[in-house]
């Protein structure tokens, strides 16, 4: 066991401290990493505010890590000390079921290890990347690619994987009509992405504010749905709408924007129910479906990916004393694009 450093927060929507944390000792499938960078995820803003339930604390936070490798189990074979790595939203699964064999261990049926606010099987609570070093299975563990500087790799290991995978998923290429609800951590990344796979993007944000930046990201075209006219201007558009919202709202609207046989698909994680009108999926055939980040072959592809692509998250790097307040601009969506914490000055 190892101790370290690291941003605990003690009970649903307290403030963050630091405190030391232990890691375990490397096992013979380990590897050991010090932590550069973590993104900030609005999953850990609803996680920590026990939005969705059954949260576990204390909670160390962070699943877009990034760092470097300083220690690495007799069996590992894929790194080496020195080695530029990421690290997700999951830390294990049983490796055997269908899902984790095809490479998508978010859907293991016995239920994938997540890197913080989870279980490690034995029972233990896992810790995530608010902190100086972790301590992860191989498996769960990806390169970074050289042209991609550590702190712009960190956001991508969530915002990047999770609308990496549904564009992929539903065919997205050239000429394909996306539209991408929500321009923050994960809307501004998928916006890149769409745009990197040939898409014709539209973005749908609350207000025009950040339509220059969206134009930048590689969209052709920006709408604020502050304005009831959208609605009407764009009705049947789109083969794709992109839902990163994290509140909720009235996704009839957004339904009646796909054309016929389109698919809504919500990566956004609200904590209440959206209110699906049957008629909105009705009239045009249109599906509303969901997507989980995505498995760690998908993650290594994501990232080569983005490199090859020049996909960059726009970041702003904090110190660990920022957090609270960056957490306030999250929820307020006054984020430009994705926090990221220096884990040096977590201690
Ligand atoms: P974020 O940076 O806060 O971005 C969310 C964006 O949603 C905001 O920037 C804002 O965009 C829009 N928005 C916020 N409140 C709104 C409201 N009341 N009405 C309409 N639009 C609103 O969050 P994020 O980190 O990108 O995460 C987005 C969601 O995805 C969260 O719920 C998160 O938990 C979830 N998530 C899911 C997965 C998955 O695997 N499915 C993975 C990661 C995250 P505009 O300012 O442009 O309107
Ligand atoms: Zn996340």
């Amino acid at each position: 066991m190892t101790s370290t450093a690291a941003l605990s927060a003690p009970s649903a929507g307290a403030a963050f401290g630091k405190t030391t944390i232990e890691r375990r000792g490397v096992r013979a499938d380990d590897v050991q990493i010090d932590i550069a960078y973590c993104g900030i995820c609005h999953s850990d803003v609803h996680q920590v505010r026990d939005e969705w339930g059954g949260s576990i604390f204390p909670m160390v936070p962070g699943h877009e890590i990034a760092g470097v490798v300083t220690a690495v189990g007799a069996e590992v074979e894929r790194f080496s000390v020195g080695d530029r790595v990421g690290v997700g939203c999951m830390v294990d699964s049983c490796g055997e079921c269908e899902y984790c064999v095809a490479g998508e261990e978010q859907f293991c049926v016995k239920g994938n290890v997540q890197t913080y606010n989870g279980r490690e099987y034995d029972g233990t609570p896992t810790y995530g990347g608010y902190s100086r070093q972790i301590v992860v299975k191989d498996r769960f563990v990806v390169h970074i690619p050289e042209s991609l500087e550590l702190q712009d790799a960190a956001p991508l290991l969530c915002a990047g994987i999770t609308t990496y995978v549904p564009l992929k998923h539903w065919g997205v290429g050239e000429g394909t009509k996306v539209a991408v609800v929500g321009m923050g951590g994960l809307g501004h990344v998928g916006v890149q992405i769409a745009a990197a796979m040939g898409a014709e993007v539209t973005v749908l944000s609350q207000t025009l504010s950040k339509k220059d930046d969206g134009l930048r990201f590689g969209a052709k075209e920006y709408y604020a749905t502050s304005d009831r006219e959208t609605f009407k201007q764009l009705r049947s558009s789109f083969d794709l709408i992109l839902n990163t919202v994290s509140a909720n709202f009235d996704i009839n609207a957004y339904l009646r924007l796909l054309r016929v046989d389109g698919t809504l698909v919500t990566v956004g994680a609200p904590p209440d129910p959206y209110e699906v009108q049957a008629f909105a999926l009705i009239g045009g055939r249109r599906r509303l479906a969901g997507s989980a980040i995505g498995g760690l072959p998908d993650t290594q592809e994501m990232l080569d990916f983005c490199a090859e692509h020049g996909v960059r998250p726009a970041i702003e790097l904090i110190a660990a004393d920022a957090v609270d307040g960056a957490y306030e601009r999250v929820v307020s969506s006054d984020v430009r694009y994705r926090f990221v914490i220096d884990a040096a000055t977590i201690g």
